[in-house]
């Protein structure tokens, strides 16, 4: 057997370093668990970043994928397949779009993100608004609408005309979106920022000066969207209907997908035949994974089990706790006075994947079928978790 230290510094060989050094060598999972390769388990609280959704070797999702791999894996886009065209269907009866609408099929959120900026592009203006502490991925096109300075800058110059605004302010969204304005970006929740959502109100008005200024509204659920905050996606919550979504971690479960979906013909058909493309892209194997996991939130009614188990997050009133944030199961523990990264490594000792999504908060995105028991076992134990990130060197 070659262990999780072996494994770690041979990956320090082989690897570009962007990564960093990884915390754990993971072997194999089973439903809300994971297990590393020394044989320690651990409860998933993470998901992949959001990308689970079913947990891990959800039967339905396997069966899926078997049963896709053994008819066609990848057929290129000069065809399509039954799943694809499915696939589609499906998205935009969830996001109830109107007649004419349409939905591109990417690998990643970046390009699902992409396609939205080239889409914007196709408006005749190139002015972008996004929102100041937003991510929108790492392909140099979605990294220019990502406000991290430290993600950002070491590429530049990357594309013009990008303009942050800090979000919930309605006078400087009112002064940044005028009749230049391509596309205004919106995260419903941001989750890299640390879980910080976007006052509904501000939603709202980014669409009534989108389309007072005949700009697109691009609301990013990538990693909001597929049931996570309790609803199919976080925006529908504000009652608006945006120009395009893009979607991609859970979609696919854990199988690579990403997805635009534009909202009705007029925006649908400001990209015509050839104008942009994916060799991956739709490919029947992970549309066939994403239709298993849409199925399976809808049979086994996981919008209400993210709703009922996440309320355990509401509230969380501890020594060490300052506040939490965050809707369904997307939340962020702030915490007072104890480094968000010491208590991630403590509650890895304990047996539970978190994250360090900021200096001072831990995020929560665990499979949307966790189990109260399996959420409540992690409240638990947190006091002595907290109590030993204290006391750590
Ligand atoms: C993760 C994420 C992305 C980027 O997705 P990748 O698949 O890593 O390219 C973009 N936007 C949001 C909101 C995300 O959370």
């Amino acid at each position: 057997m070659t262990t999780g230290a072996e494994l770690l510094g041979r990956y320090a060989e082989t690897m570009v370093p962007v990564f960093g050094t990884p915390q754990i060598v993971l072997a194999s999972g089973h439903g809300c668990w994971v297990t590393d390769v020394d044989g320690k388990r651990y409860l998933d609280l993470l998901s992949g970043i959001a990308v689970n959704a079913l947990g891990h070797g959800h039967p339905a999702l396997v069966q899926a994928v078997i049963k896709q791999a053994e008819a066609a894996i990848h057929i290129s886009n000069f065809f399509t397949s039954e799943p694809a065209v499915r696939l589609a269907e499906r998205l935009l009866g969830l996001a109830a779009a109107p007649a004419g609408s349409g939905v591109f099929f990417a690998n990643s959120g970046a390009e699902a993100n992409e396609a939205a900026i080239k889409l914007s592009r196709r408006t005749g203006r190139s002015r972008i608004v996004a929102l100041e502490g937003s991510f929108h991925g790492r392909t140099t096109g979605a990294l220019a609408l990502t406000h991290k300075a430290a993600y950002r800058e070491p590429f530049e110059p990357l594309i013009p005309d990008v303009h942050f605004v800090p979000p919930g302010d309605a006078a400087a969204l009112r002064a940044a979106v005028d009749d230049r304005t391509a596309a205004v970006f919106i995260e419903p929740i941001q989750g890299e920022a640390g879980v910080r959502e976007v006052p509904a109100d501000y939603l709202r008005l980014a669409r009534e000066l989108t389309h007072e200024h005949g700009a697109l509204l691009v609301v990013d659920e990538i990693q909001t969207g597929i049931g996570r905050t309790g609803d199919w996606f976080a925006h529908t919550a504000a009652g608006v209907q945006p120009d395009a979504m893009t979607l991609a971690k859970g979609l696919g479960g854990g199988v690579p997908i990403g997805a635009l979906v534009t909202y009705g013909a007029d925006t649908t058909h400001l990209l015509t035949a050839g104008q942009h493309g994916t060799t991956f892209g739709g490919n029947p194997l992970a549309c066939a994974a994403a239709l298993a996991v849409l199925d399976t939130i809808e049979r086994d009614h996981l919008l209400d089990n993210v709703a009922r188990v996440g309320a355990l997050l509401d509230d969380v009133q501890l020594a060490g706790v300052a506040a939490t944030r965050g809707r369904g199961l997307l939340r962020a523990i702030e915490l007072s006075g104890i480094p968000a990264p010491s208590v991630m490594d403590a509650a890895r000792e304990a047996g539970f994947i978190v994250n360090a999504v900021t200096p001072t908060a831990l995020r929560l995105a665990p499979p949307l079928i966790i189990t109260e028991d399996e959420l409540g076992g992690f409240l638990t134990a947190l006091p002595a978790i907290l109590e030993s990130a204290r006391s750590a060197p």
